[in-house]
């Protein structure tokens, strides 16, 4: 995982409190009640802090775009049924090749990324049930050994609390990597366009 120095640096973090029940905002840190007034949602609290993550998936994009055509390509020509050398990146699982752009769309600058989300909660402290849970999006566009390293690791958000997230805070965090994802982006001349697997 990155270090929240970076993240403090390079992406602003929005930090707000919500209600793990409800899903509401809630005022304050203490003795906080959700803006429905609910004094049993005050003991639930998350607190979320949404990291801009389109800004890092870009950097993460722009650096590895020669690795990412690499491994479309080789996936391609193993699609195609040519037998590729060892030790090159097959990802020649089914999901990604579905997910991969044609040739053609290839050949006009239009690539597909796949990304996948990973959430592991880590206690914070030992004795208090405390815990943080990053919200990381990973490239498997990238080769295998590339794709878990800290650099290409991109934070969407970080959820801290004292019992799970429940979906309904998940769901925040999904509804804005699902409305990029709705979207697209354009680098370098590319049209890019993304699938989402959790
Ligand atoms: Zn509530």
């Amino acid at each position: 995982m990155k270090d929240i120095a970076y993240l403090e640096e390079v992406n602003q973090f929005e930090v707000c409190e919500y209600c793990n029940s409800c899903g509401r905002r809630t005022r304050a840190k203490e003795g906080a009640k959700c803006s429905q007034g609910n004094v049993a949602c005050s003991e639930r609290i998350i607190t979320l802090a949404t990291c801009k993550f389109s800004q890092q998936l870009k950097e993460i994009i722009h650096d590895g775009m020669d690795e990412i055509e690499e491994v479309h390509i080789a996936t391609r020509r193993n699609m195609d049924g040519e037998t590729l050398s060892r030790g090159q990146d097959l990802h020649d699982f089914a999901h990604f090749q579905n997910c991969i752009e044609s040739k053609a769309d290839y050949e006009s600058k239009k690539i597909h990324i796949s990304l996948s989300l990973c959430m592991d909660a880590f206690p914070l402290f030992k004795k208090t049930n405390y815990s943080i849970t990053p919200v990381q999006i990973h490239i498997r566009d990238l080769k295998a050994h590339n794709r878990s390293l800290k650099r290409n690791n991109v934070i969407a958000a970080l959820i801290g609390g004292s019992e799970k997230p429940s979906e309904v805070i998940i769901d925040k965090i999904l509804s804005k990597i699902r409305s990029f994802i709705a979207i697209g982006m354009r680098m370098d001349g590319w049209e890019y366009r993304f699938t989402l697997s959790t």
